[in-house]
């Protein structure tokens, strides 16, 4: 619960100090964003990445520049015993997990008559599969503990749809459903579970875009622009912190007014 005095919310509320995070998918982009954007408010974070090790040492040494104390752990997510790995490799360092960033994604453009069978399963098993391993394998410390934050990435995708993507719109829209079930399994437990729904933001995902095609989306977007990944680690922080323990269940739109 957060704390209050002489009627203001304590500032340490929005405080992560001796919070420890394990983030998916944190070598870059978004997950890059909010692993830094947690070790800023003083959580000990995991950074996990699946190929690109020096990137992720990297968002490490950063992590540590800010006071944080951080390490990098190689885990592809889909897999089951490497994602129990990853959650183990925190709870072994710290004693303990605090928050999981389920962040881990990869893109897929084309037709679905155009989808095969092996990229329809890649998808899935990455933003579904890899949530529901990272989240099996965090909760049980978390319910001991009576304390946890889920944070799961979604996309705005997941919520209206989109053509040329009905792959990963449903696999967003399956993390919007797993995200809204579990908040009610768990919250009497002290955990909530939130997602956070970006609209376009400027990373490697964008790189199948011709240059006309993000003036287009950003020309579409109310606020005029794409997003950056810190407009979507700043609403994950807040998720994260004391101050957002009332919030579950819920998909907090980083879209810019998109939807
Ligand atoms: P990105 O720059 O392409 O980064 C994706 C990250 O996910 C990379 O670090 C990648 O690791 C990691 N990853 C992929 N498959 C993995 C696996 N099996 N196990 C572990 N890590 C894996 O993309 P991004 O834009 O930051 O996307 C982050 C999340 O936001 C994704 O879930 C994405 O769907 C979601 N999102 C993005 C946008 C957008 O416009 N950018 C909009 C809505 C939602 P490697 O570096 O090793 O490949």
């Amino acid at each position: 619960m957060c704390s209050v005095k002489d009627g203001l919310i304590e500032r340490d509320n929005y405080s992560l100090a001796g919070k420890t995070a394990v983030v998916t998918g944190a070598a870059r982009g978004i997950g890059r964003a909010i692993a830094l954007e947690l070790a800023r408010r003083g959580a000990s974070v995991v950074v996990n990445y699946r190929t690109r090790q020096e990137a992720a040492e990297e968002v490490v040494r950063l992590a540590k520049e800010l006071g944080a104390d951080a390490v990098a752990v190689q885990a592809d997510v889909s897999d089951d015993a490497a994602a129990r790995a990853l959650v183990a490799a925190g709870a072994q360092r710290w004693g303990k997990v605090d928050i999981l960033v389920n962040n881990a994604g990869i893109a897929h453009y084309g037709l679905l008559l155009d989808t095969t069978v092996e990229q329809w399963d890649l998808l899935m098993g990455v933003h579904l599969r890899g949530a529901f391993n990272c989240t099996r394998a965090a909760l049980p410390g978390m319910i001991r503990r009576g304390y946890g934050r889920v944070i799961n990435i979604a996309s705005v995708w997941g919520q209206v749809g989109a053509a040329n993507e009905v792959a990963y719109s449903t696999a967003k829209a399956g993390l919007i459903g797993f995200t809204k079930a579990l908040a009610k399994e768990v919250g009497r437990g002290g955990i909530t579970v939130n997602a956070v729904a970006p609209g376009v933001i400027e990373t490697d995902m964008l790189n199948g875009l011709t240059p006309d095609e993000k003036a287009a989306l950003a020309e579409a977007t109310p606020v005029g622009r794409l997003g950056s990944p810190e407009d979507v680690a700043g609403i994950v922080a807040y998720l994260a912190s004391p101050a957002g323990g009332y919030v579950t269940g819920q998909v907090i739109g980083a879209d810019g007014g998109m939807t």
